[in-house]
């Protein structure tokens, strides 16, 4: 199969087909935060080998940065004010890329942080030697709009601000609307890692005013791991020659040379991009973020109700709670252990993730990737033996 071929995914890859405990190719579902179950037609576009120099593959590449742009700008179609610049690698390549490019050596990033991975972001930029400022919520709390606006009236030295939309660590989704608002409102430049959220939850880089916003190939996309992207303003993007201090990560030499020929500056990651390409025609198939969207919240209302139903407590208020991952308590019932409760999962054919929270004991579990409800459906009937075998009767976690 080409990859120019069948946007539409067939009957047999809907993710609500079938109550099978393993999927198509017999590996377990993957409900973590990443690298996700991917249908087979995305492992089908895969199949081939395609030169860096290759026509077919340079058009591949041009058609993939035109949709990201459009999947950034609200669905709506780019105008020309933005562009994608690709980059190998994991996700955390392409923030670390945005924010040597982006950071000119003498500014100073204040970065809100509610979770790992803004704190990710404070340890790079103390690697790069950046001036930092950290304004920090607890980790089942938003960022603060409120407290950016005066952070941001107290200090001038501070010319960009990072946040992450939905921070992966607990779940949470972050306001970067009144966080862009702010910070345009003092004339600051915004970054944003979108990682986990985009492509799921909407956001329009035109309206947030962001200058460059960073996700992968492979969480709400459904791609294969292996690159990551960022939308970049044009006229910000322009002006960032110079500032890397590092030639692999550079997205404006990255920028720069594709534009001039559409190719990569180093080997490319064909089967990746390949991947991403007839990822994306599922997605627009799927109806863009709108039903990408809906299959996960429906995925995390059944999550969270079953769970529930189960004696589970989440660690958000619904209100808080992005459909991309929920962290749960543990049980304070003496016989729940968690590497039982895990490997029993896997053994039922779903994978879990453990927490990465300071604050409480807790697993997680995504909704994204092609999952549907039969799948959810199916977590939660593995979840319920899993007890049943370690005679767990209560769920509540230990009161605090
Ligand atoms: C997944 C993720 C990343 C990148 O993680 P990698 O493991 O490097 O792909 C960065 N930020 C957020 C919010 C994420 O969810």
């Amino acid at each position: 199969m080409s990859a120019e071929t069948a946007p539409e995914a067939a009957p047999e890859t809907a993710p609500e087909a079938g109550a099978a405990a393993t999927s198509p190719t017999g590996d377990p579902w993957l409900l973590t935060p990443g690298p996700l179950t991917t249908s087979p037609g995305v492992k089908q576009a895969m199949l081939h080998d395609y030169g860096s120099r290759d026509r077919r593959f340079i058009e591949v590449n041009r058609r993939l940065r035109e949709r990201l742009v459009r999947i950034a700008s609200g669905d709506a179609g780019g105008d020309g004010s933005h562009v994608c610049v690709p980059l190998q690698g994991s996700g955390t390549f392409v923030v670390e890329a945005m924010l040597g490019t982006f950071l000119p050596r003498d500014g100073k990033l204040l970065i809100l942080v509610n979770g790992a991975y803004g704190q990710r972001i404070a340890r790079i930029c103390q690697y790069y030697g950046r001036a930092i400022a950290i304004q920090e919520t607890p980790e089942d709390v938003p960022a603060d709009p409120e407290a950016l606006d005066r952070a941001l009236q107290a200090d001038g030295d501070i010319s960009h601000v990072a946040v992450v939309h939905c921070e992966t660590t607990s779940g949470i989704l972050n306001p970067i609307e009144a966080v862009a608002e702010v910070t345009a409102r003092h004339g600051r430049s915004l970054l944003i890692d979108a990682m986990s959220a985009f492509g799921a939850l909407p956001l329009d880089v035109r309206a947030l005013n962001a200058d460059a916003v960073v996700a992968s190939s492979n969480k709400c996309l459904e791609g294969s791991p292996g690159m990551g992207f960022c939308i970049a303003r044009k006229d910000a993007i322009e002006a960032t020659q110079g500032n890397a201090p590092s030639l692999c990560l550079d997205l404006h030499d990255q920028w720069v040379a594709m534009e001039k020929n559409g190719q990569w500056r180093f080997t490319p990651p064909t089967h990746c991009i390949l991947a991403l390409d007839q990822a994306l025609a599922e997605f627009e198939a799927e109806g863009g973020v709108a039903g990408r969207g809906a299959r996960y919240r429906e995925n995390c209302r059944i999550l969270v109700e079953g769970m529930r139903a189960l004696g589970f407590q989440t660690l958000l208020p619904d209100a808080l709670q992005a459909p991309i991952i929920v962290t749960f308590h543990v049980p304070g019932d003496p016989n729940f252990d968690f590497k039982t409760f895990y490997d029993s999962l896997r053994v039922q054919g779903y994978v879990i993730y453990p927490g990465k929270l300071t604050v409480a004991e807790s697993f997680r579990i995504g909704c994204i990737g092609r999952l549907g409800p039969a799948q959810m459906r199916g977590a939660l009937a593995a979840v319920a033996q899993a007890l049943a075998s370690m005679k767990v009767k209560n769920c509540a976690p230990i009161a605090a």
